[in-house]
């Protein structure tokens, strides 16, 4: 769906299916959350009171009016209160998430906040999270606190034993932002189940933002059997990473080979679960689609298709546990599986922005037999035969890493001895 259909939907439809999606990723429990929009005419749409989120429909979304009158069979949400008080005291926001979602509880009971100075993304999508102390739930005091916390400015307050209120000038931006949030917090439990956790500097996260990538337009000619069914496959792994949580709405770059010098890639800033056939930006001869952005990842995308002939596929990704090494030193070491050293081999390290200031070098340092790479604070990256052999891969190394992180609570993770390693080399030759 584009950004255009989002702004057609009605605010039943936008609530209704930004609660099927928080509930279906397990964002939030059924009893726990709830989302709000409010309308120019100052009409606050919301969720309705103690009703189950599997099987919430359009017409249980409740409307409350700026003289109070409710319209709708339910009452709304016991949390109306703080919502309302929200959007009195902050005329920018339009669109809350609350949300119980696993990691920022955890971080909401421990009395922090997620550090968002771990990717550039998490930094300028979600700014700097404040904390509200606790109140009881539903509670005029609860109310005060969490307008307290967004009197200062930011757009994601975490509330003491309890949960997250992310707010937006829209519902659709507050998700993105509770989502990107959602999965910082979850790098970094992970991340610190491996050791220390490298944060960067706002002035490193800020040199992560590659430069302007292709300027030029070219107009394309009529697609290709090839090009269509190249932007098929794209999208539908696009999604079936999205559901399977190997990206996330604001992250996430999928390319695919057309031709020569000639590749698809997924857009810049669209959510990665709506990405549609015309989404996908052709970049020809380093220039792109006219009147599309292409994502940040073009340039080095165009680097490793320009050295590597036998690559067709390249996928960025940001999968919490692979992630999770890359914002580590931990070694992510897959002589340890066999499926997983044959289709990884040696995982490359990347240092921290070398993707954008020298994508050639990065280029270099992988290969059909070194497929796989962490970027350091930037998630990892992954290449292929095809969209699927790239997808694979992908997989494998996010299994991979869940294994080695839940391994090493078990014992010291024992790498396979050099003869075993020679003898899966010499039976695959
Ligand atoms: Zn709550």
């Amino acid at each position: 769906m584009t950004t255009r259909e989002q702004m057609l939907l009605h605010p039943r439809d936008e609530i209704l299916q930004t609660m099927q999606r928080i509930y279906r990723y397990r964002m939030t429990t059924t009893s726990g959350g709830n989302l709000s929009i409010r309308e120019d005419n100052g009409n606050i749409w919301i969720t309705p009171a103690r009703i189950d989120k599997g099987s919430l429909r359009r017409e249980d979304i409740v409307c409350v009016h700026p003289d109070g009158r409710v319209d709708g069979p339910h009452r709304p949400s016991s949390e109306f209160p703080f919502h309302q008080a929200i959007y009195a005291a902050r005329p920018d926001v339009g669109g809350i998430v609350h949300a119980h979602s696993v990691a920022l509880v955890a971080f909401s009971i421990a009395g922090g906040v997620p550090d968002t100075r771990l990717f550039h993304k998490a930094r300028t999508v979600c700014g700097e999270p404040a904390f509200a102390p606790y109140a009881l739930p539903g509670s005029d005091e609860l109310a005060a606190n969490i307008v307290g916390a967004f009197q200062q400015g930011p757009y994601c307050v975490v509330l003491e034993n309890h949960g997250v209120v992310v707010a937006d000038e829209g519902l659709q931006g507050a998700f993105e932002r509770f989502e990107t949030l959602e999965f910082t917090a979850k790098t970094i439990i992970k991340a610190r189940m491996l050791g220390e956790v490298r944060y960067r500097a706002d002035e490193q996260l800020a040199a992560l933002k590659s430069a302007a990538g292709p300027l030029r337009e070219f107009t394309p000619g009529a697609p290709s059997s090839t090009e269509k069914e190249l932007r098929r496959q794209l999208c539908e792994f696009l999604r079936r990473g999205y559901r399977n949580r190997l990206m996330i709405s604001t992250e996430g770059t999928f390319s695919a080979r057309v031709s020569d010098d000639c590749f698809l890639i997924t857009p810049n800033q669209l959510d990665r679960h709506t990405v549609g056939l015309d989404d996908m930006v052709l970049v020809r001869h380093g220039a792109r689609e006219a009147g599309k952005t292409p994502s940040r990842a073009a340039v080095l995308h165009r680097a490793i298709y320009a050295q590597h002939p036998d690559i067709a596929a390249i996928v960025n990704a940001y999968t919490v546990n692979a992630t999770a090494f890359s914002v580590t030193a931990a070694e992510l070491d897959c002589h340890t599986i066999p499926e997983s050293f044959l289709l990884l081999r040696d995982v490359q390290r990347i240092p921290c922005g070398l993707q954008f200031t020298n994508p050639e070098q990065v280029a270099q340092r992988v290969s059909r037999d070194r497929p796989a790479a962490l970027l350091e604070n930037d998630g990892v990256l992954v290449c292929g035969t095809s969209v699927l052999d790239a997808f694979d891969r992908l997989e494998v190394l996010e299994s991979t890493a869940e294994t080695l992180i839940n391994a090493g609570f078990i014992g010291k993770p024992q790498p396979m001895p050099p003869h075993v390693i020679e003898e899966l080399l010499a039976r695959r030759t």
